[in-house]
Parts: C-alpha cells; structure tokens; sequence
C-alpha cells in the first residue's frame, strides 16, 4: 500500500501510530470489565475516565458532559431520539438538505411516523440559508439539528450563531461535529447547544467509538437498554482499548491541531489551484463559502464521478464522491443537488479529502495524472458506475 495515495481522510483516517500502541497494552492485558470492583477492573475504569477527560479537553467540556457510544452515527441516534422522546407533545423537527445520512435518514424516519421536519436549504456555495432557518424554528420546534463541517463539501456553518438563533426560542440543538472535531477547534460552552456528536475515527482514532457531548442538565432518554454505564445513557460494557484509543487520539489533536490546519490546508489549496489550472472544465463546489481546510469537492464538466474514481483508483488514488446509486442510474449526491449545481457539472463531483499523513509529492502526482486520466475518459465518453454506495 506503500504507493497509494490516500485522499479518502472524510471516509476514515488512518489511525496514528500513538494510538495503536496506546491501545495494544490495553486489548492485550487490560481487558478486564470497568464495572468490576476487583483492581484489575478498577484498572480498565481508570482507563475509561482519562480517556473521558482528553475528550471532554478536545471540545472545552467536562468529563461528566461526555458519553462513550459506538461513533457518530449511534451519537447523532441517540442525541436526536433521546431529545425527542423527553419532549414528546412537540412535533416538529428542523435540520438542514445538507445533512450525512445519520441525521437524514433519522428525520426521514420522523417523518414517517407523523413528525413536520424542515430542511433548511443552501444557495450554490453551500452556505445555510439563515433567514429560513430563522424562520423555520419556533415554539413547536422539539430539536434542530445542524451539521458543522460538511463531509461532502467541508463548507462550514456558523453554528455558533445558528444555535443561538435556536435557543432563543428554547429549541435545544444537535450538532453534527463529525468531521470538525479534531480537526477544527471546538470550545462547546460557545455553542449554546446542548448536544454534540463526535467520531473518533475520523480524526486518526480507532473506528467503532464515538462520544455524545451532552450538555449538565440536559435530559435524554437512553436508546441501548441494559447495565447503568455512561451514566445510564448507553448500557453495555464499555470498548475500553477503543476509549482509550479516542483519548489518545484527541490529545494528540489538541497538541498538533494548529499546525496540521496550517500545512493540510496548504497542501489542499495547492492542489486546488493546480487542478483547476491543469483542467479547464474542472469545479470546486462551496469554494465561495468557509470551508474546513482538508476537503475539496471538485467536479469535472460532463463527466460522470465513478468514472473518475474508477481511473484515479486504478492510478493507485484513493478518493469518494457523495453519488448514491438510485434505480440503476447516477444520482449526484444531495448536498450537491440542494446547492443547485447544474446538472452537467453535479455529475462529476469527487470529494478529495486530505490528513497530516499526505505530501506535497502526493499533491504534485495527483495534479500530474489526472489531465490524462480525464482525457482517456473524455475520449471514452465517460462511463456509466455498476454498484451502490452511501455517502461517509
Ligand atoms: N456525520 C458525518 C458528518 C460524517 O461524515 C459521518 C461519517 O461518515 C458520520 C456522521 C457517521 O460517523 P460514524 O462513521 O462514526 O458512524
């Protein structure tokens, strides 16, 4: 794998060697059961809590306000299920067309059963429209839920003033920190939102743990029954190495963060610039908004996205696009459709996504392939993809 380039970092990050071995020690002889009372399990719960507390560090939480769970898809289920069934008069549910299928396909799921949910939209940057979001909560509104850095895109929203708008109306918001934390710096007692969801694999930690930040005071209704663990908001004992592993790996964020923000973004505006001179009919979608500094959406005119995946992956090149597959035909992925992009530019868009691990060799191959790549399948016709996927 020594020779592939790997700009697929929204999908997954590979994990820092830090935190491999900080996990190791753990699967290999700290296994024991955190809720045991013997030293050995007092051991595993030691381990547990200072975990807890790197993760409350990263977002400017305490350690009580942090809930382990299996990452952010179980996160956002559980924020938006269990903030719903404590307030269950109020019917009505306002998010954005932008969401990750987390969060769509939960309120599509509320829908069905009789909930009124409001996708906000966004103009052709990306950017949320505020006077609609404005408009769209009021006293009925049981919970908003608002993603911060897109993981098709990486346009960024203010969610600090979108949630402000919220509380202003008591509606207690959700945010979707997937793909920010970590990467951005995230101080929750700025956000007047209850509930923010994070995944550990996403910012170089194991894959299968997340954590729930849930503000004192807020009331949830626990979505896994069993033991009383995390504070009764999640039973079931506890992945303790992948805890540990997503302590680690914030610390290490909290260290390198600025830095990595620094160089990553570089690298990712480089590759942009050269791409776009390299191609003519090449696009970065959301480049007029703000954008989180590893992401570039880039669609390339008249060409279909898999097509280019296809070839870039056979170049030994790892990228996603947002496309879903529906009856057999290529659908572009919904956050590109709800910020309008013409039909012949949204069929081409391929998400390159980059982590501290890529190179500026890695960027000048990349920009050196692809007019080639492009014009094999310009010559070709494009192509037509074979399986379906979802977005990550
Ligand atoms: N939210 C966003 C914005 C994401 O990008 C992802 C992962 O792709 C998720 C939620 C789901 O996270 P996980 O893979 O940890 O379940």
């Amino acid at each position: 794998m020594s020779d592939v380039i790997y700009f697929d970092n929204n999908a997954t990050s590979q994990p820092l060697p830090e935190v491999v071995d900080a996990m190791i020690p753990v699967l290999r002889e700290g296994y024991a059961n955190p809720s045991s009372v013997h030293p050995f399990g007092q051991a595993a719960r030691h381990n547990v809590e200072c975990a807890r507390q790197q993760v409350a560090a990263l977002i400017g939480a305490t350690p009580r306000e942090i809930v382990f769970t299996s990452g952010g898809t179980e996160s956002i289920n559980l924020a938006i299920r269990g903030a719903l069934r404590i307030n269950p008069s109020r019917r009505h549910v306002v998010t954005t067309a932008v969401e990750h299928p987390a969060v769509l396909r939960l309120t599509e799921q509320l829908e069905n059963e009789g909930y009124r949910v409001d996708r906000v939209g966004v103009d052709r940057e990306g950017r949320i429209d505020e006077a609609q979001w404005d408009a769209s909560l009021t006293a009925e509104t049981a919970l908003a839920a608002l993603i911060h850095a897109n993981n098709e895109t990486g346009v960024v929203f203010d969610v600090e003033k979108l949630a402000s708008v919220a509380a202003d109306r008591n509606v207690p918001v959700h945010i979707d920190a997937v793909q920010s934390a970590g990467k951005l710096p995230i101080d929750v007692t700025c956000w007047p939102a209850p509930l923010v969801s994070l995944s550990a694999h996403k910012f170089h930690g194991p894959k299968g743990v997340g954590a729930l930040y849930v503000r004192r005071r807020t009331r949830l209704e626990p979505l896994i029954l069993g033991g009383a663990q995390e504070r009764r908001m999640r039973g079931g004992t506890e992945h303790v190495a992948g805890i540990v592993g997503m302590g680690a790996a914030c610390e290490i964020a909290r260290r390198d963060g600025a830095e990595v923000a620094q160089r990553v973004g570089e690298l990712r505006d480089v590759l942009e610039k050269d791409v776009l001179s390299a191609v003519s009919y090449a696009h970065v979608n959301g480049a007029g908004a703000e954008r989180i500094y590893n992401t570039s959406n880039i669609s390339f005119e008249r060409l279909e996205a898999e097509a280019v995946l296809l070839l870039l992956s056979e170049a030994g090149i790892c990228a996603s696009s947002g496309a879903a597959c529906s009856s057999g035909s290529l659908e572009p992925s919904h956050v590109i459709k709800a910020m309008g992009v013409e039909e012949h530019i949204a069929h081409g868009a391929i998400r390159l996504s980059l982590s501290r691990f890529n190179t500026r060799e890695e960027v000048d191959r990349v920009v050196a392939v692809l007019p080639g790549l492009l014009a094999k399948l310009t010559a070709l016709g494009g192509a037509r993809r074979t399986s379906p996927r979802e977005e990550t």
